[in-house]
């Protein structure tokens, strides 16, 4: 799909750059595009920032007949709207709350034989409720003017998904009723399951999936543990690599966030604060001061991020620990949108307890995927972020006895379990589920009681990087904490045990 020879690509190219003034493609956008005007369904999974919208909205542009995007919140369908006016580019909407006439003109327009929109947004509500929208749907499709059905945050439609939305399950009525209207569905919801449902729900067919990585490479992660000389510390790395640049930096409170400005601004940075207890006005002019780069360094709450769109953010740096690995992942990713060079700084406390700042051993970068339900080889970090860059710390150690009995293990509790159970198995505890199992039978129930906490965590972890083990996280919605089913397929497993002879995984060296 990545070809540049479709009869639309020239008129797609200069569309993308004189209208919307992009002068490339973000990956998969091409891609996508190409694919969903090829005729074909479509699943996309992008990363919030990656560029969903342009993947209908430049085929919306350029091809006859009008697109029609179910969009979850009025909110962000109005913010569309305005980008698209300001670019000239005609778009209505329809929701319950707009008054009844208003909603008549629009349909009426929708259906005349020179209807000025190239898109049409509703919310689900509006197909699930309207019987009036339906039948001037019917119209266009019968008149071959429907030209494209976009489902916008499709994970609405799961049940596993952290926005279920009942709505959106009735949305399969439109590929019912509109078969030949491709349908581009898009989220920036990563697991296998919601997928799954998604594809299901809306009946595409021969559906193609893009799934694009959450891995932002242009980013460089590092942990830093927290002394009392941290705003000292935080203004000299500022100076060092991003003097004059735009950054934010995440505090807790409100009080934080006033006392890092004010340390900064006597630093001679250009800082302000922005958090939830000022009143709305003063919150948009500092939001705007920084937008307009008339401040730099904006130390604010995660109340500050939703819909921020500068691209040249050059630095996030959180000065208290962030509430998930997900909102931590979110938050870096307002950094480096142009794609530049981009730092990502934690600092923590030794009494913060969470896992991805007391490992001082593994990549960053992997650390924050495996949430994601994503596979990452630490080799691709390609030294940036501090674990990776500080390999003379490390040393390799060889774990091939340890790792051979993980995979008996995995293969004598039938291979359906998480590795939670597998670890628990090995490290000897008789927890319910173990009993319930009889896993305390096993010969190599407690084998791993000697190892380093972490340490069989990390094999196991190994083994599914390497492909030896392959975990399935699609119930990983069912189950909460205690996710990933291990599973393997027996010939692969006897080939992988043939093939164990060394496994190196890195270790504490003495510094
Ligand atoms: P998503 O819906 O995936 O979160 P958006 O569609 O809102 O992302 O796009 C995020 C930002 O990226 C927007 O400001 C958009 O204008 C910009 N953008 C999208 N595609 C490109 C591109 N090819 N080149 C430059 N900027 C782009």
């Amino acid at each position: 799909w990545k070809r540049v020879d479709f009869p639309w690509t020239k008129k797609l190219e200069a569309n993308n750059r004189k209208v919307f003034g992009n002068h490339f493609f973000r990956p998969n956008q091409r891609e996508v595009i190409n694919a969903t005007m090829s005729g074909y369904d479509v699943f996309v999974l992008m990363p919030t920032g990656g560029g969903k919208s342009l993947t209908y909205q430049l085929p919306a542009l350029i091809c006859p007949g009008i697109t029609l995007v179910v969009s979850p919140l009025v909110s962000l369908i109005q913010d569309q709207i305005m980008h698209l006016l300001q670019v000239n580019i005609p778009a209505a909407y329809l929701s319950a709350n707009m008054e009844w006439p208003e909603q008549q003109e629009i349909l009426r327009e929708l259906v005349s034989d020179v209807c000025k929109y190239k898109l049409l947004y509703v919310t689900p509500e509006k197909i699930a409720k309207s019987d009036t929208l339906l039948r001037h749907l019917d119209a266009l499709y019968c008149r071959g003017s429907l030209a494209r059905i976009v489902i916008d945050e499709a994970h609405c439609v799961s049940q596993w998904g952290h926005d279920f939305r009942p709505d959106y399950q009735g949305l399969g009525i439109l590929k019912q009723k509109y078969p030949s209207t491709p349908v581009l569905a898009l989220t920036a919801t990563a697991t296998a399951s919601v997928k799954e449902d998604v594809v299901q729900a809306l009946g595409l067919e021969n559906c193609i999936i893009f799934r694009q990585s959450f891995n932002r490479p242009n980013l460089w992660y590092s942990v830093v543990a927290k002394t009392k000389k941290c705003l000292d510390d935080m203004d000299k790395f500022i100076k060092d690599h991003h003097f004059d640049e735009c950054g934010i930096v995440y505090c807790l409170s409100r009080m934080d966030c006033e006392k890092v400005a004010e340390r900064l601004q006597e630093c001679g940075h250009k800082a302000s604060f922005y958090h939830g207890s000022m009143d709305p006005k003063q919150r948009a002019y500092v939001q705007k001061q920084w937008s307009k780069d008339e401040i730099n360094i904006i130390c604010a709450t995660v109340a500050f991020g939703m819909g921020i769109n500068k691209p040249d953010v050059r630095f996030v740096i959180h000065h208290s620990l962030p509430k998930s690995i997900e909102g931590y992942h979110q938050e870096c990713g307002r950094a480096g949108r142009d794609g530049l060079r981009s730092s990502c700084v934690l600092y923590y406390n030794y009494s913060d307890y969470v896992n991805y700042c007391e490992n001082d051993l593994d990549c960053r970068r992997l650390s924050q995927l495996i949430h994601f339900g994503e596979k990452f080889n630490p080799s691709d970090c390609q030294k940036t972020c501090d674990n990776c860059t500080n390999m003379f710390n490390s040393i390799e150690k060889n774990v091939t006895n340890i790792a051979k009995q993980l995979v008996e293990l995995v293969k004598a509790t039938g291979q359906q379990h998480s590795m939670f159970h597998i670890l628990e198995v090995y490290k000897g505890s008789l927890n319910q589920n173990i009993k319930k199992y009889k896993h305390d039978s096993l010969s190599l129930h407690g084998a791993g009681r000697h190892l380093a906490k972490g340490e069989a965590s990390r094999i196991l972890r190994h083994l599914v990087i390497k492909d030896i083990l392959t975990e399935d996280v699609k119930k990983s919605d069912l189950y909460g904490s205690v996710s990933s089913l291990l599973r393997n397929l027996s010939a692969k497993l006897y080939a992988a045990l043939r093939m164990l002879r060394t496994v190196l995984v890195k270790e504490a060296g003495d510094g």
